[in-house]
């Protein structure tokens, strides 16, 4: 397995990235990968395209990202992404939260965009959610976009920064999905879970290790260790304990394609765990035909 590259967490267009599914998997297989994983926000729209798509030689492991809360230091509510992977798309518990939280999304960023345009922003909300396929994944990733359109920041990275973040007055939260109901879930459809970026301090509020000993208890599958927004002694210290808890430990890009300025395959899964997460899930990684 030595030399083996997996990549366990990228977005297509069906969310908020910029490949489409199948130009995702061509590029996965250009960068090298011999694995990748699509996991789009709250849905499983392009696993058949991806998989239908799929270079000879490419695995595609199946999976979403979804978006839940935690309980926080303080009692209240903190945002965390939970990576799911190789589970049945048509449970229909699982498939009935997913199509809440995409109404959710489009509520949500329909009013971000009005308190925008209230305050003269270039933004037209209606242009904005009419882009998107009426089932998609709404993120702030696209009014991110419509302002670059716009000529009103440079990237997307100036728009999160300067308008998008949480406390900057334009900010509207989500109802997600608590996160055992989340890990529940998933468990019964059969696929496993991966705590995505839990320390990303940047991104606000994280979660504490003690929340991460809880969720191991609940049946967590493994954490997501190396990502890009962890610091090296994030990274250990993130490392021990799940070393401690017996999670698995993965490692991946979380590549958005022109979104973000980071490419494919930057971080990777260590072959041996990756066997370890396959060994827990009940399906195996889908192949080119
Ligand atoms: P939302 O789910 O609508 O709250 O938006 C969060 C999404 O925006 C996630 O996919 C993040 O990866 C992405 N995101 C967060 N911060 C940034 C940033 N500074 N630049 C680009 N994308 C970001
Ligand atoms: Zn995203
Ligand atoms: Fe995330
Ligand atoms: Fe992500």
């Amino acid at each position: 397995m030595v030399g083996v590259r997996i990549d366990l967490h990228t977005h297509s267009t069906v969310s908020d990235g910029t490949d489409s599914p199948e130009e995702l998997v061509r590029v996965a297989a250009e960068a090298g990968l011999d694995v990748i994983a699509l996991t789009d926000h709250d849905t499983t729209a392009g696993w058949e395209v991806a998989a239908r798509a799929l270079p000879r030689g490419l695995r595609l492991v199946p999976g979403a990202e979804l978006s839940c809360e935690a309980m926080g230091v303080d009692g209240g509510r903190v945002s965390v992404h939970l990576l799911a992977y190789l589970f049945d798309p048509e449970a229909p518990a699982l498939v009935a939260e997913q199509r809440r939280l995409r109404r959710e999304r489009r509520t949500r960023l329909r009013a971000m965009a009005e308190r925008m345009a209230a305050d003269g922003l270039p933004i037209d909300p209606d242009e904005v959610l009419g882009g998107l396929a009426p089932d998609a994944p709404a993120g702030r990733p696209h009014l991110a976009r419509a302002l670059v359109r716009a000529g009103a920041v440079r990237t997307v990275d100036e728009a999160f920064a300067r308008f998008l973040g949480g406390g900057r007055g334009y900010y509207v939260p989500r109802r997600d999905t608590p996160v055992e109901t989340a890990i529940d879930m998933i468990e019964e459809a059969g696929g496993v879970t991966v705590l995505a970026h839990p320390f990303a301090s940047s991104r606000g509020p994280t979660v504490t290790e003690e929340t991460i000993a809880a969720l191991a208890e609940r049946g967590l599958t493994g954490v997501e260790v190396d990502h890009p927004d962890h610091d090296e002694a994030t990274r250990r210290r993130l490392r021990a304990l799940a070393e401690d808890l017996g999670l698995v430990r993965t490692g991946s890009s979380d590549y958005h394609g022109t979104n973000k300025t980071i490419v494919i395959g930057q971080e990777t899964t260590d072959p041996d765990q990756f066997e370890e997460l396959l060994a827990r899930a009940g399906g195996a990684p889908v192949t080119a035909s």
